[in-house]
């Protein structure tokens, strides 16, 4: 059964420095390292690693690094026929690490503002008949409403990983099966501060708003689910020593994608997701360190 990932494909543009410049500062930093990066490009490459029949819906521009993109998500088995080239720049992350291992990133969206309902309406062919459609928020908002919408009338299972963090509309949610947040963008989403629930509440919580399911990953302490019964489901992460935790959360949400159009359920999609997102964290970059079905 066919996954298709709409959404974001980036060069992140790596450089090592000590410490983070201050305002009107120059500092010198490492080489530069340019990989392919994108949380939507991310999760399609991760389940094509893994074997599942994937198409990528998104949009590059006319440069080197849309064919870096490109390259990385064919090489994954992910089909692109549905990705489009656009009269702008390939969105791109500059990434500053500190030897901390902590990231200051700013994102240049470029070409994925061009991921438009337009886009898909025109790529209608591609999503229509998948069984699954994962979007996250690094593309308009208008465009996730759009497929949100569509997935519910042709009975499409959709699942929105809400993450950078941002608010889901309430039709969105309805439609989310499951809803994948880490643990700030769930308590954006209920509408609470940072810490002020449990995460197992927050799902809850996210469940009586409207959505049909819901995990909420929590980093190195694991993650949960909570199912449509309001079952909740607690899977702890592997014990590993990570290196680079970079697209832990998209390699997590394309791995349980694969899981889910396997026909596996919640449970053991939570499963492959924790195992592939402990080998992804054990490396350096984002597609770079995703692991390949026979590696587990
Ligand atoms: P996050 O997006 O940080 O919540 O991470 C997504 C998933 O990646 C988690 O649910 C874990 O399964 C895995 N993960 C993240 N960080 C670690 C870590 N330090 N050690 C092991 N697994 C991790």
């Amino acid at each position: 059964m066919s996954i298709v990932v709409i959404g974001s494909a980036n060069a992140d543009l790596v450089i090592e420095v000590d410490r983070r410049p201050a305002g009107g500062e120059t500092l010198i930093g490492s080489d530069l390292v340019i990989t392919p990066g994108g949380k939507g490009a991310n999760q399609a490459v991760a389940a094509g690693l893994l074997g599942a029949d994937v198409a990528f819906v998104g949009c590059v521009g006319a440069d080197g690094n849309g064919d870096l993109l490109r390259r990385s998500l064919e090489s994954a088995g992910v089909r692109t026929a549905g990705m489009a080239t656009a009269d702008r720049p390939t969105g791109c992350a500059l990434i500053v690490v500190t030897p901390d291992g902590e990231n200051s990133i700013v994102v240049s969206p470029g070409a994925n503002g061009r991921v438009t309902p337009d886009l898909m309406a025109e790529h209608e062919a591609e999503w229509s008949r998948a069984f699954i459609v994962v979007m996250q928020h690094e593309v308009p908002l208008e465009t996730v409403t759009y497929m949100a919408a569509q997935c519910r009338e042709r009975g499409v299972r959709f699942v929105l990983n809400a993450a950078p963090a941002a608010d889901v509309p309430g039709d969105v949610l309805a439609a989310c099966d499951p809803l994948v947040v880490n643990e700030t963008e769930a308590a954006l989403v209920v509408g609470v501060p940072a810490d002020a629930a449990e995460p197992a509440e927050l799902g809850r919580q996210l469940l009586d708003r409207g959505a049909r399911s819901v995990v909420i990953t929590l980093g190195a302490q694991g993650s949960l689910a909570v199912l449509p019964d309001g079952t909740v489901v607690t899977h702890p992460a592997e014990r590993v020593t990570a290196v680079d935790t970079t697209g832990a959360g998209d390699a997590f949400v394309g791995a349980m994608a694969a899981a889910l159009a396997s026909g596996q359920n919640i449970e053991h999609a939570l499963a492959l997701g924790t195992r592939v997102a402990a080998v992804a964290v054990q490396r350096r970059g984002a597609q770079a360190s995703y692991p390949r079905r026979d590696e587990l």
